[in-house]
């Protein structure tokens, strides 16, 4: 007999055919003779409808009011999913993040899971009965209910499984798989098998949604066997593994894209010593993260400063930025929300030279141009016009030899 978590996400539970699907699904590992905790999301749809009610009330609103909200998707699925395995036989109750509890930060939004005490689940478990918990939320040490950020009911499954001590954490979804890139923009895309920690780390932080980030981190360093599959189907899914249980390693394993961030330019800089230190740390100071940065200098003596921002912080850098305008007497302010980050990720790229010109040369032939360049020991990112997001990684994917036969 096994310990396992089994997570269910938007689509999955999108209606009430689907959450009896999903009961079926963990009738089957009950009848195998396994112990089960399942995590669900949200029915899909659901937490962007609730994000939206707190944005349309006031821009600007209490982060742990609007936990208060968007905790409350999971805890409808947690309950109708709890019903639907009893309608079929199976004893199971549903947990909230603060019944068990999953104790997090403050940081009301994207809080991080801090401890998680199983005791009182796995007493119950241990008398057979099924546990349902409320993905996407916790508590925070003052009392109040969090969530962990968009996407963040796979993170909670990861750490469930880890405070469980689970055999593995399978993650159902509405892909049967990790593949080369997202199977909805290329249709070509291959199902990879087996990917490493450290490839899907890469790949969901630049913006492949199929896991949220934090669940990778989380996997990798406490060690949790996590399958990516399908609640539609019984095909294998994807394992995520330690690097060196990969045989055939590929140059690149994956393309992603992101149209989560805006670009900003401060025109007309002085080239001074302290000026990113001042650009920068407005910007940190008002919680805004950036990613991509170039600084081009000009023959005046003056600098163009680009970076790249969330798209959700861009009213706040906005005016982060216009607070230090007297103090460093920058000529302009421009901000374009029309771009779109594309990755290629690959281990491979530790030991192979050319990946990146590989990648230039392709979008060069698309007569695509290149914004800004980023890249990491197994990352090259470029920004381009968001238009040609997918014409962009339809030609990498081509490339570089990804494409299925
Ligand atoms: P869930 O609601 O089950 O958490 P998500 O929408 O968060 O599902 O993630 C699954 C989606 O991730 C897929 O529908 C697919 O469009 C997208 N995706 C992006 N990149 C990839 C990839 N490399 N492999 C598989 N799916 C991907
Ligand atoms: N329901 C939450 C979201 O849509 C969490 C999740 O689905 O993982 O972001
Ligand atoms: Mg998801």
């Amino acid at each position: 007999m096994a310990r396992i978590v089994m997570k269910f996400g938007g689509t999955s539970v999108a209606d009430l055919d689907r959450i009896r699907n999903v009961a079926r699904r963990v009738k089957r590992e009950v009848d195998n003779g396994n112990q089960v905790a399942v995590v669900v999301s949200a029915m899909s749809g659901v937490t962007n409808q609730l994000v939206k009610y707190c944005s349309d009330l006031s821009p600007l609103h209490d982060a742990r009011e609007y936990d208060a909200v968007v905790a409350t998707g999971e805890q409808v699925t947690s309950g109708l999913l709890a019903i639907a395995l009893q309608d079929i036989g199976v004893d199971a109750r549903s947990w909230q993040g603060w019944q068990i509890a999953i104790g997090t930060d403050t940081a009301h939004g994207k809080a991080r899971i801090q401890s998680i005490d199983g005791s009182e689940l796995i007493k119950q478990m241990d008398s057979g009965q099924v546990a349902v918990v409320a993905g996407f939320q916790g508590i925070a040490p003052d009392n109040r209910i969090t969530t962990l950020g968009r996407g963040g009911s796979d993170t909670s499954a990861v750490a469930l499984a880890a405070g469980l001590k689970a055999e593995r954490c399978d993650i159902y979804t509405d892909v049967d798989g990790v593949y080369t890139t997202d199977p909805r923009i290329v249709p070509k895309a291959r199902k990879l098998s087996k990917i490493s920690y450290e490839e899907m780390l890469e790949l969901a932080s630049v913006g492949a949604k199929v896991l949220q980030t934090r669940s990778v981190e989380l996997a990798m360093n406490e060690r949790v066997r996590v399958q990516v599959l399908s609640s539609f189907s019984d095909l294998p899914g994807t394992m995520v593994v330690d690097e060196d249980e990969i045989v055939e390693k590929e140059n690149v394993s994956g393309i992603a894209y992101s149209r989560d961030e805006a670009k900003i330019t401060v025109r007309r800089v002085p080239d001074r010593p302290g000026i990113a230190a001042t650009i920068f740390g407005a910007l940190a100071e008002q919680n805004v993260n950036v990613d991509m940065i170039v600084q081009n200098v000009s023959a005046d003596g003056t600098t163009d400063m680009t970076f790249t921002v969330g798209k959700a912080d861009l009213a706040r850098a906005h005016a982060a930025l216009g607070g230090i305008k007297s103090q460093i007497e920058y000529g302009e302010l421009l901000e374009d929300p029309n771009v779109a980050k594309i990755s290629v990720v690959g281990v491979g790229m530790r030991s192979h030279a050319g990946i990146a010109n590989t990648m230039f040369r392709a979008l060069a032939d698309k007569a695509i141009n290149i914004q800004v360049i980023s890249t990491s020991e197994i990352k090259v990112s470029v920004l381009i016009a968001a238009e040609y997001t997918e014409l962009a990684v339809r030609a990498l994917h081509t490339a570089y030899g990804l494409d299925a036969t």
